[in-house]
């Protein structure tokens, strides 16, 4: 049985709270990074839990990636006790290497997540050491005033953990990205003997996956994908292509499997594939003697003895599927009658760039095989009958959904609710919640919000560079240069220079001509004394040209106005 709050209040040092709050996964997919609170108001420890990136959308060009805003915890970062990732996927530890020089605290992994961060942290130029504390499967150990406990679960990554986190003001269960799969094909089916003890024990909070909470029913195993993908392949008479997400080892092993059983040399193609194929080898996710041929041992085989595993289910232009469908990769290419399948599911946003390849591919006559036509793709997100046991075995006092959208969120709450939890709160990012004592709910805000990684250098998402980018994406620029004396008269005539606008008028007039015309008529009509004030001849000159091309074309460009002040003799 649970204990009861008043008892669990009398434990607890005076005046501590229990809190919670998220920097980034609340409100969207990706950019998972939770915050858990111990302590008073004013002296609280923390505890982070996972540290994601999200990818950018198509209103955010140039960004490679998009990182967590974490000011609220770097100005506090004396009391943040550890890093704990619950899995290896990017959207859990993709802004480790990033932001940890900020927090420079220890970073809790299980072996095969501590291997991942390893080998991305020697892809980084072997600059940064993090101090990686690698902690077991099922183990439990403190980090700062939490005692935390490991829950294994399954997922579409090894080693993906739930937490336990234990505090005098009662036990809260975050579940990291989790399903159930009896046959998860790679690694241990979940604890679910440990989930029920848990229950048992007395959860206060449960913090919760919400990703397939639309979904009814259970997702299939991944042990299932593995023998339809087995069917699929030994069917196929020609070449066979699968694009899957790289990360997912039990898919690899299954594409691996398949093609033994249908007497298929498997070629492996796409960097992070190799990554983790090796990471997988030395963790023992697979075997020692899992063997493949490189990329250029493809054009060897006959069409009818080849499974290629490549990377780019996503459509992303420079991966290795994108170059095969566009016929420009240097060492791999399709022809009518081959076969290929992905074996992934769209993420949102990315519909457009996955239909270009498939329409490529079946321009060049290959079959193109999706989860919509076929098993062979599972997901790794528990469906609502799975949300359900999870609810029946923790039984806890407060849901805070998790790892979803706005929507997904409020559904997740209005399930529990359903479901006899007594106070639902699905919280945003920012927003920090109080689980204990007293009622829980939201209680203040806390800064969060977006950096973007941008070629070498991190820069804010909101006020940065990129919002500049958006605009010039949309209008083009036009810059202008002018060269005055002390006096304010004209040395020389203007020069301007156009890019992304269009160079005529609909009436055939130099796009440039009415620029020049702008700029001159401007100057003139400013009095020369005030000419003498560059930054005011710049203001005018900027208007003037944005409103004069603006005329013509019915829209108005970034005006850059460059004034020069010289000695005349
Ligand atoms: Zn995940
Ligand atoms: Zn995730």
């Amino acid at each position: 049985m649970a204990k009861n709050s008043a008892k669990r209040e009398r434990d607890a040092g005076k005046g501590d709270e229990l809190v919670f709050a998220a920097l980034g996964g609340l409100g969207e997919i990706g950019m998972n990074t939770y915050l858990y609170g111990y302590g008073p108001k004013n002296e609280r420890q923390w505890l982070m839990v996972d540290l994601g990136l999200t990818f950018p959308g198509p209103a955010e060009p140039g960004v490679d990636v998009v990182l967590p805003d974490l000011r609220f915890i770097i100005e506090d970062r004396k009391s943040l006790a550890g890093i704990l990732i619950t899995h290896a996927h990017e959207d859990h530890l993709g802004a480790v290497l990033d932001l940890w020089p900020k927090l420079e605290v220890p970073i809790y992994a299980t072996p095969f997540t501590a291997a991942m961060l390893r080998a991305k942290q020697g892809e980084f130029g072997g600059k940064l050491k993090l101090p990686i504390k690698e902690v077991a499967l099922s183990s439990r150990f403190d980090i700062g005033p939490f005692d935390v406990e490991l829950v294994s679960m399954a997922h579409s990554i090894p080693e993906p953990n739930g937490i336990a986190i234990r505090t005098p003001l009662g036990t809260l269960f975050h579940t990291g990205d989790w399903k159930l799969d009896d046959a998860p094909f790679v690694g241990d089916p979940p604890d679910e003997e440990r989930l029920a003890q848990l229950g048992e024990e007395g959860v206060l909070g449960l913090i919760c996956d919400s990703t397939n909470v639309m979904r009814q029913g259970s997702s299939p195993s991944e042990t299932e994908i593995a023998t339809s993908l087995t069917d699929i392949i030994k069917a196929q008479p020609n070449r066979v292509i699968i694009t899957t997400f790289a990360s997912n080892v039990a898919r690899v092993k299954a594409v691996a499997d398949a093609a033994a059983a249908s007497g298929r040399r498997l070629v492996v193609s796409g960097r992070s594939l190799h990554r983790i194929i090796s990471v997988a080898i030395d963790t023992g996710y697979l075997p020692k003697d899992f063997t493949y041929l490189d990329q250029d041992e493809y054009q060897h085989l006959n069409r009818s003895d080849v499974v290629l595993l490549c990377t780019g289910s996503q459509g992303e232009p420079r991966a290795a599927l994108s170059r095969v469908a566009d016929s420009d990769h240097q060492a791999i290419k399709v022809s009518k009658g081959d076969t290929v399948i992905f074996s992934s599911r769209n993420i949102p946003g990315n519909e457009k760039a996955i239909g270009r390849v498939q329409n490529n591919l079946a321009l060049l006559g290959c079959d193109v095989i999706t989860d919509s036509e076929a098993l062979v793709h599972v997901t790794g997100h528990p469906r609502r009958d799975e949300l359900k046991q999870m609810y029946a075995w923790i039984k806890p006092e407060i849901a805070v959904p998790m790892h979803g959208e706005m929507r997904h969120l409020k559904a997740h709450a209005k399930m529990a609710r359903e479901l006899g939890v007594k106070m639902a709160v699905p919280a945003i990012n920012g927003d920090l919640v109080l689980l204990a004592p007293g009622t829980p709910g939201i209680i203040d805000e806390v800064p969060c919000g977006r950096l973007f990684r941008d070629g070498k250098m991190i820069v804010p998402g909101v006020d940065g560079p990129v919002r500049e980018r958006r605009m010039l994406s949309t209008v083009g620029v036009v810059a202008v240069s002018i060269v005055l004396s002390r006096k304010g008269e004209l040395v020389c005539e203007p020069e301007a220079a156009i890019d992304g606008v269009p160079d005529e008028t609909t009436d055939e007039h130099d796009m440039l001509d009415v620029i020049l015309d702008a700029v001159e008529g401007t100057i003139a009509s400013i009095p020369p004394a005030k000419r003498q004030d560059p930054e005011r001849v710049r203001e005018a000159v900027r208007r003037s040209v944005r409103a004069a091309v603006g005329d013509e074309w019915g829209k108005r460009p970034i005006a850059k106005v460059l004034v020069h002040v010289v000695d005349t003799a």
